[in-house]
């Protein structure tokens, strides 16, 4: 279907549904394929949640929105392309809007990928050095998502199939997604693509990782382009859900947030050109996030939830020690230094990211990227740590848990008395026990520290990538300390001679 860049601009909770409803994405669940993910168990409340979203930008619109440089809509503050330090600060600022009301537990609100096509869109110049088509598919997509404000996913590594190997070199060559005719109207793909959280959008980003080593073999696997999840071919096949369709009361955040991951199929999709923004470039898709500066854009949204998701965790933590009186313990107070230090750590990226931001090659003001390179190496190995510490200090009050059946059963005398806290009543100790074993227990809390760990890539890969992009900064370093090295070997030689 072609795009219209006209729209109606940000939208409103009821039209993100009624388009779900309307075109709906081909997700399958569990063999069977979901005809309507507004209301279907395994995924609804996380599109509500997602859903809702859309209604708080307005009630927030001040601070969400902005006016379209084109239409004059209101549009998404996201989808900003930042010229001042100011506009780049009053985007945080939107964005924090949505991560505090999901408190970071979905990582994929649609501002990530807004920011990420925004990038793409303020380096159209670089994509167009290529093909002039592909830059300006990139600016006409990016006006496009934004003037009818549409939510995306986006898929980027081949399937684990053999990591020893490239996608070239897998024993199907059709493994991984990958070009398999070209026409003068676009481009056919088959294959798969390992993964894609929040297949419950609009449309997909298909992007490569910047994992392509070989010009030639890898060329038929290096495109990018955007596409409306309902295109004939494409299939999204889920993991099981974390949300296990209870309420809010027994599963406070799987039953709101439950963003879903899925595979994604490519069974001969069909692309036209109007959608591609990179194409059969190894070279330029591996540098395209940082040149056009999408990666920096998406990492300032990452940063933003992570300080909600830290901040979330020390209340989570501090209202379970206040609860069963365990302030005074040392090893407790040292916990909750260690979540408050980690959230400041956070701040201070982001507040240094924006203080050092400079406008770039495009004359966009982007963040500055070594506190934002350094914030998303390092809170893979936070938030783990962070989880670890609501196990430790909720201890066994994670397992001794009824639920909301239980409460209202034939045994609510026994639970009113039982599962009091010093400070706190059976009915308030439990929900908030409860919220810490959705957070550190439950399979919503493992699949977020999954996320954590790896869905900005491997953290192996990315430190070694750091090290290497970092090399002249750190060479420095190692310069200053081997002058230091040789001062004192000098001393020595020059005394052992006298
Ligand atoms: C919850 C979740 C959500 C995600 N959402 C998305 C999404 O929306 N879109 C998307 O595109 N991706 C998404 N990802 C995928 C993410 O980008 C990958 O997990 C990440 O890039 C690592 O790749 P992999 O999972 O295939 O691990 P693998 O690359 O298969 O690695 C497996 C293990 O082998 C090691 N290993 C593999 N190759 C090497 C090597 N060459 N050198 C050293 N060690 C190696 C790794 O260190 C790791 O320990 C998501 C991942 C998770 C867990």
């Amino acid at each position: 279907m072609a795009m219209a860049t006209s729209g109606t601009g940000a939208r409103r909770a009821e039209q993100v549904l009624q388009r779900l409803r309307v075109q709906p994405p081909a997700i399958w669940y569990r063999g069977e394929q979901v005809q309507d993910v507004t209301t279907h168990p395994a995924l609804q409340g996380g599109v509500h949640t997602l859903a809702h979203l859309y209604d708080l930008q307005w009630e927030k619109a001040d601070t969400c929105l902005f006016d379209s440089p084109t239409s004059g809509n209101k549009v998404a503050r996201s989808f900003m392309l930042p010229r001042t330090r100011e506009e780049l600060e009053s985007i945080s600022r939107a964005m924090k809007v949505w991560e505090d009301h999901t408190h970071g537990m979905m990582g994929r609100v649609p501002d990530y990928i807004n920011r990420a096509m925004s990038g793409y869109a303020a380096g159209a110049a670089f994509l167009a050095e290529a093909d002039p088509r592909f830059g300006e598919n990139a600016v006409r997509i990016h006006e496009y998502l934004r003037e009818n404000d549409l939510c995306l996913t986006h898929t980027l590594i081949p399937p684990q199939a053999n990591r020893a190997a490239s996608a070239a070199g897998q024993a199907d060559p059709f493994l991984a997604a990958r070009i398999k005719e070209e026409t003068d109207a676009g481009i056919v793909i088959r294959g798969a693509r390992m993964l894609a959280t929040l297949p419950i959008s609009d449309e997909i980003m298909v992007f490569p990782s910047t994992l392509l080593k070989n010009p030639d073999e890898d060329a038929p696997y290096a495109f990018g382009f955007t596409i409306p999840n309902n295109t004939p071919g494409l299939r999204f096949i889920c993991r099981e859900s974390v949300d296990y369709g209870r309420s809010h009361f027994d599963h406070p955040l799987g039953s709101r947030f439950e963003e879903m991951d899925a595979v994604v199929v490519f069974d001969d999709v069909f692309v036209p050109w109007e959608r591609v923004m990179l194409h059969r470039d190894v070279k330029r898709c591996n540098e395209a996030y940082a040149r056009t500066g999408a990666v920096h854009h998406m990492t300032h949204q990452v940063v933003i939830k992570n300080i909600a998701k830290s901040e979330f965790l020390l209340g989570l933590a501090y209202s379970l020690v206040n609860s069963i009186g365990a302030e005074s313990f040392q090893h407790i107070q040292e916990k909750l230094a260690e979540i408050w230090v980690n959230l400041e750590t956070m701040k201070a990226f982001l507040r240094a990211a924006e203080a050092d931001a400079a406008l770039d090659e495009w004359g966009v003001m982007r963040p500055a990227w070594n506190p934002m390179d350094a914030a998303r190496n390092l809170f893979p190995r936070l938030y783990p740590r962070m989880v670890e510490i609501i196990q430790q200090i909720g201890a066994s009050g994670l397992v001794a848990m009824p639920t909301d059946a239980d409460i209202n059963g034939p045994l609510a005398g026994d639970i009113r008395k039982y599962y009091q806290a010093a400070r706190a009543e059976a009915h308030d100790r439990i929900p908030l026990f409860r919220l810490a074993w959705d957070a550190s227990l439950s399979a919503f809390a493992s699949r977020q520290v999954l996320y954590e760990r790896f869905f900005f890539g491997d953290p192996v890969r990315m430190a070694g990538a750091l090290v290497g992009s970092h090399g002249d900064e750190i060479r420095r370093y190692a310069d200053t300390v081997m002058a230091f090295v040789r001062e004192g070997r000098d001393e020595a030689f020059s005394s052992t001679s006298t």
